[in-house]
């Protein structure tokens, strides 16, 4: 089959498309033809290399994968060949006590595909049953690929760790990115008031459209000052961090007593300050969230066949392109998600 693969890690002239060998099922896999892989942050990461992660190579990235069942296992029960499907990018070893208490993302062999396993970014990737999602017959298959990993990560953190309720005022940085514009639905759905920040005014015009009550352009614009005014003083109630350093200190200054800053990411850098008097002062939260379970992704997954949630999807490339994707995502210059179409 055709993929992208990359032997070492590095820039992203690394990722080669070449012929790679199709994978091969275990009893309970199924076999995808690939249609459509949305890229993520993380695929930048993999590419890149992490400190104290050792990605087995050559490598085959791509999370988000959208497409067709090619092939079941003997044990697969509840998919068809031929059946189009979304596959839920976490894979996790669904027997210890975390995976049976519907936490799968604290399995401590949780990984996703892509990461520490071959990817969808090939005409063909094997992954478990169990993350098999029902296909949202209303979308394309670049937009359905381009909804699982942002949209549960903001689901989790929105839903499962800030527990964002009606009326509440909820900050969103990076308005441009997957998970924020993810999240700006999601707070809206529930019925929050939403600050959205962005580098532009093209990308705070998006983030309007998608439901944002008030905008700030942190290029020009001071986050906490803004988030004061907005407020009246008050600040808010929910932070959507993950940016990091840059934005670490406006962010906490942003909270409102009480407030809850939930954090999936750290894209500027992961260095933060944080004077403990002002926390215990304040009775603020500090939240760390880690992707999502897949009990919350099917529920995303309805809401998305339902029209209340939307995917949000910048520019598609063919998967040959793959590294001119991989930049262009590194430069920051989309709104929603870039998609590889295979
Ligand atoms: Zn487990």
């Amino acid at each position: 089959m055709k993929a992208i693969v990359f032997h070492q890690h590095g820039a992203p002239d690394v990722l080669k498309y070449t012929d790679a060998p199709e994978p091969t099922i275990r009893p309970n896999e199924v076999l995808v033809r690939v249609k459509a892989c949305a890229l993520n942050h993380l695929d930048l990461w993999v590419r890149q290399g992490l400190p104290n992660v050792s990605i087995p190579l050559p490598h085959i990235p791509g999370s988000d994968v959208s497409g067709e069942i090619a092939q079941i296992g003997a044990d697969v029960t509840t998919v068809r060949i031929g059946q189009k499907v979304v596959l839920a990018p976490g894979v996790t070893c669904g027997k210890c006590a975390a995976c049976l208490s519907g936490q799968d993302n604290r399995c401590r062999q949780f990984t996703n595909l892509g990461y520490m396993i071959d990817g969808g970014c090939a005409e063909f990737v094997r992954a478990p049953e169990v993350n098999c999602l029902p296909y949202p017959e209303n979308l394309s298959f670049e937009e359905a690929a381009s909804i699982p990993l942002v949209f549960q990560t903001a689901w989790h953190m929105l839903v499962g760790r800030a527990e964002v309720q009606p009326g509440e005022d909820v900050l969103i940085l990076g308005a441009g990115s997957g998970v924020g514009s993810a999240a700006i639905q999601i707070a809206k759905f529930f019925g929050a008031r939403v600050i959205a920040t962005a580098g532009s005014d093209e990308k705070l015009q998006k983030a309007k459209q998608l439901g944002a009550d008030h905008l700030i352009n942190h290029k020009t614009q001071k986050i906490r000052d803004e988030v004061r005014r907005i407020t009246s003083k008050r600040g808010v109630d929910v932070v959507v961090e993950h940016v990091g350093t840059a934005t670490w200190e406006d962010s906490l200054s942003s909270l409102a007593a009480s407030g809850r800053l939930v954090t999936c990411g750290a894209t500027t850098g992961y260095d933060a300050k944080l004077d403990l008097r002002f926390l215990f002062s304040r009775q603020l939260s500090l939240l760390g969230s880690y992707m999502g379970t897949k009990s919350e992704l099917h529920t995303v997954m309805k809401l998305v066949a339902s029209g209340s949630l939307k995917p949000v999807v910048d520019r598609v490339f063919p998967l040959a392109e793959a590294a001119a994707a991989h930049a262009y995502l590194e430069s920051s210059s989309q709104f929603g998600k870039v998609v590889l179409k295979v």
